[in-house]
């Protein structure tokens, strides 16, 4: 393995150039999307200047070389994520139109009044409103598994609802507020046990954890390509073979049949019968290119440079008078939110911005579990591969000015 050079890998991203309001920007967003290296950039462009053509139609070489580009990418997705085959790769705009996907041609024909759909407290707004809708269409009901103050999942009572009603188990890989990561592979085997299929949404998770579906025996995996370095617009669904061929497909249109009269359609083999329409096949492709970028930098480097900085950052945010920290389980990917008695969330974001410092401030789609830590909203950074301990005394410097004006 070459040496993991941040500096050298900082330069690869043209964005991090740019100052901010006089300061050299600290990109401390990175939950929310990741910036760009110039290899996912340079790709897309590179699509765009030679290969431009619409896919699995045209019988010509542009068409036949888009195609490729496209194709190419799903074999990079499948080997990334160790998938058993490429036919259980679908590509979709994000996570959030995977988990529509698998509770609107998954779950929503399954579920009868009494069924339950089981989810956690820690969960984005992506992975609980798409249950609600099915939820209210079909009579099931949502159940949730409580967390701990610290922010981690209660084992005992998630044991407790696993009932023979449970239809579906939908969980978090990493909080996208918190950090924590949740012990997905006992909480598969443990509903497994019960007959129950499990969707794991890995959007935070498959930026900084190496994700073998199959060791995981998960049933679906959903991530996003924007906060794993490719583009916005690109997702994956994961989902195994034997239940993909078992699901109608909830979308119609081009490129997911194989016949079409007007009494009757006969739809397309997997995976295309879940990507009707033009699909965002550039994006499709920085994608396949953003796998490739960090598996050459090795996702093992990755993840030992984001811990050395996350313990870096989490010891120097503990020693700031008024700050809290909220989320601090055992087990936690690079992102720090927190409190400050001096000023509220967005105070801190407006202040720290003044710094060139960019963080989010708010509920970060997760109003019940805000409710549930009995706070309105957080200030949260999080980490990403070129993040530096530069970044973190930026944020830090920021914060005691934060102190001194609102004190
Ligand atoms: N789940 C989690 C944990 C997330 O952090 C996000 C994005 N903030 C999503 C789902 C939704 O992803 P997207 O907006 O890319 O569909």
């Amino acid at each position: 393995n070459s040496r993991f050079d941040v500096n050298d890998l900082r330069s690869q991203f043209p964005i991090l150039e740019r100052r901010i309001q006089g300061h050299p920007l600290a990109y401390l967003d990175n939950a929310a999307t990741s910036q760009k290296p110039r290899a996912v950039i340079d790709c897309i462009q590179r699509y765009y200047l030679h290969t431009n053509a619409n896919v699995h139609r045209g019988v010509y070489q542009l068409s036949e070389e888009a195609t490729r580009a496209y194709e190419t990418s799903r074999d990079k997705v499948q080997q990334f994520i160790n998938a058993r085959e490429r036919a259980e790769i679908i590509f979709v705009k994000g996570t959030t139109e995977a988990i529509n996907l698998v509770a609107h041609s998954y779950a929503k024909p399954l579920l009868r009044p009494g069924d339950e759909i089981l989810i956690s407290t820690m969960e984005h707004h992506s992975n609980i409103v798409p249950w609600q809708i099915i939820c209210n269409q079909t009579g099931a009901q949502l159940r949730v598994i409580p967390i701990s103050d610290v922010g981690e999942i209660d084992m005992q009572a998630f044991g407790a609802l696993l009932s023979p009603t449970c239809r579906m188990l939908s969980l978090t890989h990493v909080s996208n507020t918190l950090g924590t990561i949740t012990p997905i592979k006992q909480m598969i085997s443990r509903a497994h046990q019960h007959g129950i299929p499990v969707l794991i949404d890995g959007a935070q998770a498959v930026p900084h954890l190496t994700v073998d579906v199959q060791a995981l025996d998960a049933d679906f995996y959903a991530f996003s390509g924007h906060k794993v370095y490719g583009p916005t617009g690109t997702g994956v669904l994961y989902g195994k073979r034997e239940i993909l061929e078992q699901m109608q497909p909830y979308q119609g249109g081009g490129d997911m049949i194989s016949q079409v009269t007007f009494e009757h359609t006969e739809y397309n083999e997997l995976p295309y019968r879940f990507e009707a329409g033009t699909p965002n096949i550039a994006g499709v492709v920085g994608l396949g290119c953003a796998l490739d970028y960090i598996q050459a930098i090795g996702l093992a480097q990755i993840g030992r440079h984001e811990q050395a900085l996350l313990a870096y950052a989490s010891e120097a945010l503990s020693a700031i008078e008024g700050l809290r920290l909220i989320g601090t389980a055992s087990d936690k990917a690079g992102i720090l939110s927190f409190v400050m008695d001096a000023a509220h969330a967005h105070d801190i974001s407006t202040v720290l911005d003044q710094a060139g410092v960019a963080i989010r401030a708010g509920h970060h789609c997760t109003m019940p579990l805000m409710s549930r830590l009995g706070v309105a909203a957080t200030a949260r950074a999080s980490l990403a591969l070129y993040n530096n301990q530069a970044d973190i005394d930026a944020l830090v410097a920021g914060l005691h000015e934060v102190n001194r004006i609102f004190k």
